[in-house]
This record gives C-alpha cells, structure tokens and sequence, in this order.
C-alpha cells in the first residue's frame, strides 16, 4: 500500500531500527517505546487488521508468534512479556498494518484498558 507507513519501512522509504527480518515477516523497535522492549512485529504483505485476515493467509499469525518468542528469547525476557494487536477505531489501532507489540523489561499493568 503505497501511503501505508509500515509498507514505507518494509520498502526501506523511512528508516527503522530492525532487529529481525525474513521471507515474509519484520519486527522493528517501537518509535514510542512503553516498556524497556518494545518491539513491533508485521507481515510483509498488507493487512489492515486481524479483520483483513482469512483462513487462507492467517497462518501468517503464527509465524508471527513464533518470531515473537525468539525475540522475547533474544531480549532476556524471562519473566515474561506481552503480545497485543490493535483493531479499529476502539481498539486504538493508529497504524493501519496489521502489527503485533511485543512489550516487557518491566512487570506490565494487570489492565487491560
Ligand atoms: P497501534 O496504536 O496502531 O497499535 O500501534 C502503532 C505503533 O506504531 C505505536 O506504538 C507507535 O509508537 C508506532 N509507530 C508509529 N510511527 C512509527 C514509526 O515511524 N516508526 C516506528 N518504529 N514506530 C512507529
Ligand atoms: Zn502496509
């Protein structure tokens, strides 16, 4: 998408600090971290959201996971760590790519809201 920021750092068009990239999958540090760690973790391809998702490319999301425990590994989280994906309007998504937090270092809000 071509005014999608995040399809502009997976193109290289705006600078990001990356620590993992493959075939189909980027995980880069979020610009406004809210942890110690706080990494963004997103498909190549464009999705706005879960909503986007269909039974034919959602196994992206478990690709997605296992990137995730590999970063939570690489990052000494642990004691633990949270994933979150935001969706819409209400779940505060701002960036319209589908993407994954992956937040830790520190003993994370028992809210979730
Ligand atoms: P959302 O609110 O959509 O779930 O999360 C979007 C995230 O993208 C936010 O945590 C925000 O800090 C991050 N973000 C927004 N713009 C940029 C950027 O240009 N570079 C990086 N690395 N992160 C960004
Ligand atoms: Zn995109």
């Amino acid at each position: 998408m071509n005014d999608c920021l995040f399809c502009k750092i997976i193109k290289g068009e705006i600078p990001s600090s990356k620590v993992y990239e493959d075939d189909s999958i980027l995980a880069f540090k979020d610009i406004n971290p809210q942890a110690p760690v706080h990494i963004l973790i997103i498909p190549k391809e464009h999705y706005d959201s879960v909503d986007a998702l269909t039974e034919e490319t959602a196994p992206i999301v478990g690709k997605i996971m296992l990137v995730a425990k590999q970063l939570a590994a690489e990052f000494h989280l642990d004691n633990g760590y949270r994933l979150v994906t935001n969706i819409g309007e209400n779940g505060g998504q701002t960036v319209k790519h589908l993407h994954f937090h992956l937040v830790g270092g520190v003993k994370l809000s028992e809210k979730m809201n």
